[in-house]
């Protein structure tokens, strides 16, 4: 028999209590809404296969391919600030690890495909509204270039599930560099397994990490490496005004990926308090508090380490702090120099980041939209006559002229020409984001039977950074009657 995943297993032999073994529940009746044919071919999987009614089983969980050890992940985490010591997959079942064509170990795993001993009071599976939303904005972020879990695939199972209401069941196939978690470190140290810390540890450098294993101290490089690729990541979120939405310690992954996409949201106007998750009341995961939380995660991350930095925890702690106090700078230095291309500079001033942040507040003062008005910043750089397109994002659009009398003396110290300042721009700024009233309407649509908007959105998201005439409207911030003020994990 033809090998279709040729698997190369490595979590599953680490200790047994990382994992509960258990196999997909099998579905009614399987059919495939999308195949990301680029993907499959990256990871060296037959698209035609993955397309057939046997991969779509496979798809599906009604299926075990040859070679698959599949398991449900043991982790825990701090939801909402609040430690639960037992969370784990409950509704997502890791199929194994493939070897991609760079050589990348990724994680396949099935998302809705039944209950794991994790499920608690879950039934373990998936609605179809919230697989498409995972499908259409990971994919997205993709394109934006911004680390990310990919989605490998989406079928419905031809059965429904009951949230508030009844709805069409469906099975998300994510691709990670990992599942490891900040979660999954505090399962063991909220257990005191300093055995299986390190083994997690070890298995982590060896995986994410390979250059470490030669490192003096490899935990505490470990630590500042975890430190350093989370404060780099939410740098790239705020970018592009991305709001993850439940940045608990469990959606935390240790690879630096953006994992669990569940009631995130890109901001349409700049308003850095903006919320959209209904669970966040308090608005812990705002837009601009994102930064701080990350820093929150990793200072858990670091207590789980303490016992494999130092034998003695007061050296450990200090270890451990000095680590923490360079995430500021990092982050900082991330989020400035981010700032600095989308408003088209090439070199790094002293007053650069007091320019940027007038230009912001003005964007909020003036209900601006956040990807607008970069993007049409880059057309305003090539000459002052075409400023008449980002003047249009602020409700008075005078703000924005007193702001670019500034920027234009700050871009009169470089040498760069319009059009190169531009090109840059635009390579950095982009037209299209997953905007929720787009996404939702894709949802509806698909409810209806109807895929054709989900089809076309993914295919406009696969070039962010490209005009795309024809597909301008994707570009529009909601009108009124449109805007999506609250999104939900649908769980
Ligand atoms: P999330 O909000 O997706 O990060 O999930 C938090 C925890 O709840 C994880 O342990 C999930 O596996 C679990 N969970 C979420 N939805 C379900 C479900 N429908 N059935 C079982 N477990 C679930
Ligand atoms: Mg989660």
């Amino acid at each position: 028999m033809k090998v279709h995943f040729p698997f190369d297993n490595s979590y599953t032999a680490l200790p047994a209590h990382f994992f509960a073994r258990v196999a997909p529940t099998p579905v009614q009746a399987p059919r495939l809404i999308k195949l990301n044919t680029v993907l499959a071919e990256q990871l060296g999987l037959d698209p035609d296969w993955l397309a057939s009614a046997e991969g779509v089983e496979v798809l599906a969980g009604k299926r075990v391919p040859d070679g698959a050890d599949p398991i449900a992940m043991a982790y825990a985490g701090h939801q909402f600030g609040h430690f639960v010591a037992q969370l784990g997959d409950g509704r997502a079942i890791l199929l194994g690890e493939v070897i991609d064509r760079n050589g990348i170990r990724r994680d396949v795993q099935l998302k809705g495909s039944g209950p794991t001993p994790f499920s608690r009071r879950g039934d373990g599976r998936a609605a179809l509204g919230p697989v498409l939303r995972e499908y259409i904005v990971s994919e997205a972020m993709y394109a934006l270039g911004i680390p990310t879990t990919r989605s490998l695939a989406a079928v419905t199972s031809g059965e429904q599930v009951q949230r508030e209401t009844m709805l069409p069941g469906a099975v998300l196939t994510r691709v990670a560099s990992s599942h490891i978690r900040v979660g999954t470190f505090q399962f063991f140290a909220a257990r005191q397994d300093i055995d299986a810390l390190k083994h997690l540890a070890d298995h982590v450098i060896n995986r994410h990490y390979p250059d470490l294993a030669k490192a003096e101290h490899p935990y505490r490089a470990l630590l500042d490496a975890v430190i350093t690729r989370q404060a780099e990541l939410v740098a790239r979120w705020l970018h592009v005004g991305f709001i993850h939405g439940v940045m608990n310690t469990d959606n935390c992954s240790i690879a630096g990926e953006t994992i669990d996409y569940g009631p995130c949201a890109f901001m349409d106007e700049y308003n850095p308090a903006t919320v959209y998750s209904s669970i966040d009341e308090m608005g812990r995961y705002a837009y601009a508090n994102q930064p701080r939380i990350a820093l929150w995660n990793l200072t858990r991350f670091a207590e789980t380490l303490l016992p494999l930095i130092d034998s003695d925890e007061k050296a450990a702690i200090d270890i451990a702090q000095n680590s923490l106090g360079a995430f500021t700078d990092i982050f900082n230095d991330a989020y400035q120099s981010g700032l600095r291309k989308k408003i088209g500079l090439f070199t790094a001033q002293p007053d650069d980041d007091a320019l940027v942040q007038d230009l912001l507040a003005l964007m909020t003062a003036n209900q601006a939209d956040f990807t607008n008005t970069f993007r049409r910043l880059g057309t305003a750089a090539v000459d002052p006559e075409d400023d008449g397109d980002v003047r249009a994002e602020f409700t008075d659009p005078a703000a924005f002229d007193g702001w670019a009398v500034q920027w234009r003396q700050r871009l009169s110290r470089e040498s760069q020409d319009g059009a190169t300042r531009a090109k840059a721009m635009n390579a950095v700024n982009p037209a299209f984001i997953p905007r929720n009233h787009r996404i939702e309407a894709a949802i509806q649509a698909a409810l209806a039977n109807d895929f054709a908007p989900f089809e076309e959105l993914v295919s406009v998201l696969a070039k962010p950074y490209e005009d795309q005439p024809q597909m301008a409207e994707y570009g529009s911030p909601p009108a009124p009657d449109e805007r999506v003020l609250r999104t939900f994990c649908g769980t």
